[in-house]
This record gives C-alpha cells, structure tokens and sequence, in this order.
C-alpha cells in the first residue's frame, strides 16, 4: 500500500526505515492485529546486504541483493516514499525531508547504520580508483569481483574498522572467497594477502577463531591483529595502519583514539569496510543515548523500548542494544518488540525478553561456511541447542546461506514470518 497523501498525517504506528528490520516488524505488527502501520523509506530498492559478501566474493550475480522496495513491503503496510530529516519524541513528531510533519501513537526507529568513509584521510579517493572495492556497498560489491578475480600477483589489504559495525566479521567474508580462487588458479603464491583486524584475535570466540585460524594457514594470509585503517594515500597506493583502541564488548572500542606505531604497506588492491556510527541526523535528536559515542538510539536491551520515551522502540543497527549487529539478531528482536509493542497498547505488562543472539556465517571457501552464532557477550548460542556442530566449515551451512537463507529473507522474513 503505498501512501499518496501530500500533507502532514498520523498512524497509529510509524516505523522509521524499511530495510530488514522495518519490514519485518511491520509485517508482524500487521499480523498481530495493528491496522495502521506505516514505514518512512526513501529507497525504491531493497537491498539484502548478507548478499554483498557473495556478489563482491564471486559467488552470486549482483541481481540476487535487490528487490522492488514495492514488491518486498508486506501486504497492509503503508509505504511512505520519504525521507526522515529528525525526530522530537516530546512533540511527538517526525519531519520528513518532503517538508511533511508525521505524527505518531507508537514509533519505530530503525534507520540503519551510518558508513563514514570520510573518517579515514584517503578513503574516498581510495574507494573512487579503480582498486579501491569493498562489499560494504552495493555499487563497490558489484566493482569488487571483476578486480579480485582477474589479479595474479601483487599486494591485496583487506580491512575491518574497529568501532560498533554490522556484521563486523563480513569485512573479512570476500578475502576467503577470492584466495579460494586463487588458489584454484594457481596463483595464490603469487598474492601476498594482507588482513588487518582491530580485534586480538580473528573473531573472539575460541570455536570459531581456531577455524579461521586454520584457513588464514591454509591460504597464507598475513594478519595484522588489534591494528586499523588509519589513512590512505590513493596515488601512491599505500595504506598506513595503526594500534586500534583497546576492543572490549560487541560494539568494542568506540573512542576513536589512535595510538602506536604506525606502519605504511603498499597495495595493488584495497578492499575496505568503513568506520560506522548512527547516522549523524538520528545522533543529534533526543533519541540518541547520552552513554553511547555511536550516537545509536538508546534502549533497554531486553525489551527494546525506549526507557525514556517509552512510545518510542528500536531495533537494528541503529539501536544502542549491546549484541552484535546482524540480520540474524532481528529474527528475535522482530518478534520481542511487535509483542511487547502490542502488550504496551493493550495496557499489558511487556512479555518478551531479548537474549541477545546474533550471527555471523564466515564464507571460508567457495563452498564452505564457519557458522557463527553466539550472545551479546560473544559466548556460543547454537540454534539447535548445546550443538556447536554448526561451528565446523561446512557445506551445509554454505547451501544455507547462499540459497535457502535468501528464499527465507524475501518470501518470510521480510513479511514478518521468520
Ligand atoms: C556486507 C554486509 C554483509 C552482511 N552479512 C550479514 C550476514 O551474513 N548475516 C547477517 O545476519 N547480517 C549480515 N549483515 C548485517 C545486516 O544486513 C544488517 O544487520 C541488517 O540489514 C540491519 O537491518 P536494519 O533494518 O537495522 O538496517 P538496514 O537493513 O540497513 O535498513 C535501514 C533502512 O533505513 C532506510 N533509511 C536510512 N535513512 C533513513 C531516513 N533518514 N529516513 C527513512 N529511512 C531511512 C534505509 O534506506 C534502509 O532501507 C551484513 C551487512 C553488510 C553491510
């Protein structure tokens, strides 16, 4: 349902952002009985960006990460085809980039998360060249593929920011895929691949570390730990890292600071993930959490309701909640907030709880996965439980990301019922 109206307007719920969280909330405030549910999304296009790893690694088409924001909004939904400027949850109000006022019984704030480029001298330029890619964008993940795959010698760095991120082991998901080619071509020993990683070790789970630890070995990559992307200079081709701040925590190390020797490599291809923090406009509303320097909207973890405006709630990326931003960790918070969000109106006490699950599916080859899934406290949280099989490299789990994941993304996340 797409909404024409031109002037200022109210629904009963209004959730900022249709991506994954949006929709799939929305989706399942529709199926519990809230009539008037709107999404304010300015994008024609959904993207699933659990996707970008495949399309920038090789291993899917570009075309398999979009749909028609049109096609992909649940049935019931008004779609607000705009763009949200602030918010003032005292006036209870939402300014829209249109020039429209929105007005609210409850609000969902999930926006997403911010990829601040320019917060690294260089980056950009960096990124504009042709051997600057990067899975973290749609337009760099379809650029990434061609380049990785056509190199047969040289110097590739790849890059993971230290900082709140989300799907932070992603940055790391392209550079297995690519050495599983270039083995396959016979070139692997011909590319010296460069991993710089702001963490001690290479995830922080003992299980999973010591399977990416065994394919780091197996393909030769040189890992530079608890280091970051600090400049780029992308004429001479050189990118200079340094000591990340001190990583303690799913959203770790946030207070920007920089310290320790610094040291200059030169690359032949730069593939980089961004510093993130909530988007700049969200930061600056009342929202935001006075106690998080990402400016996320701040949120009592379990319930995901504001504790300070509580008809306001928030999921995602852009909530202040202390698990690791992921896809996965929606697939509880969709249903803890629309049932809690349902309770609140009823005037009941809130039911569900939030325990923090998150996920992260290392793709380790062109036809493996290290499954990782664990609490907000990086301890295991296996689906099937006390099973940590799923932790293994398997063929299994990479079928389940590549193909039936994606069916089950589109045709029942989306729509509020996965
Ligand atoms: C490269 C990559 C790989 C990933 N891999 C995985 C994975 O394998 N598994 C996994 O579980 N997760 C993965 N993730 C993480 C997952 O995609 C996110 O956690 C998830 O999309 C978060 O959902 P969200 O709705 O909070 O944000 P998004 O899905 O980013 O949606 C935010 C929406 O808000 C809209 N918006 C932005 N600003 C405004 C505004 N001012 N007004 C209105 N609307 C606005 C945007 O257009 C967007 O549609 C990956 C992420 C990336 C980038």
């Amino acid at each position: 349902m797409s909404d024409t109206n031109t002037s200022s307007g109210h629904h009963d719920v209004l959730v900022i952002g249709g991506g994954n969280a949006g929709l799939s909330v929305a989706g399942r405030l529709r199926r519990y009985g809230m009539e008037d549910v709107a999404v304010v999304e300015p994008s024609d296009t959904h993207l699933y960006q659990p996707m970008f790893s495949h399309v920038a690694g090789g291993t899917a088409p570009a075309m398999l990460a979009t749909r028609p924001q049109a096609s992909v909004t649940p049935a019931g939904v008004t779609w607000i085809r705009d763009r949200v400027e602030t918010i003032d949850p005292d006036g209870k109000t939402v300014s829209l980039t249109s020039g429209r006022t929105m007005t609210y019984g409850q609000l969902i704030v999930c926006p997403g998360i911010q990829k601040n480029w320019g917060s690294v001298p260089g980056l950009v330029e960096a990124m504009e060249s042709p051997s600057g890619v990067s899975n973290y964008e749609f337009h760099y993940a379809k650029k990434t593929w061609p380049v990785l795959r056509s190199m047969r010698s040289g110097t590739v760095v790849f890059t993971q920011p230290s900082g709140p991120a989300t799907c932070s082991g992603a940055a790391q998901k392209p550079m297995y895929l690519a050495c599983d080619h270039w083995r396959e071509a016979g070139v692997l020993g011909d590319i010296r691949v460069v991993l710089v990683v702001p963490t001690p070790t290479l995830f922080g789970m003992p299980l999973i570390d010591a399977e990416l630890e065994r394919k780091v070995a197996e393909y030769g990559i040189e890992v530079h730990y608890g280091r970051e992307l600090v400049e780029v200079d992308a004429d001479g081709k050189t990118v200079t890292i340094a000591d990340a701040p001190p990583q303690d925590g799913p959203d770790r190390g946030q207070d920007g600071t920089v310290s320790g020797d610094r040291e200059t490599i030169a690359y032949d291809v730069l593939h980089a993930v961004p510093p993130q923090s909530a988007p700049d406009w969200l930061a600056a509303t009342a929202l935001a959490d006075p106690g998080n320097p990402g400016g996320f909207v701040e949120v009592d973890s379990l319930t995901l309701r504001h504790p300070r405006y509580p008809d306001v709630w928030t999921l995602g990326d852009a909530a202040a909640t202390i698990n690791s931003k992921s896809g996965g960790a929606l697939r509880q918070q969709t249903t803890v907030l629309a049932k809690n969000l349902v309770a609140a109106v009823a005037g009941k006490p809130l039911p569900q709880v939030y325990n923090g699950y998150s996920v992260c599916p290392f793709t380790v080859s062109r036809s493996t996965v290290v499954l990782s899934e664990f609490d907000d406290r990086y301890r295991p949280k296996p689906s099937i439980p006390f099973w940590t099989g799923l932790a293994k490299e398997s063929r299994g789990t990479f079928i389940a990301d590549r193909f039936v994941l994606p069916w089950v993304y589109w045709n029942l996340i989306l729509a509020g019922r996965a």
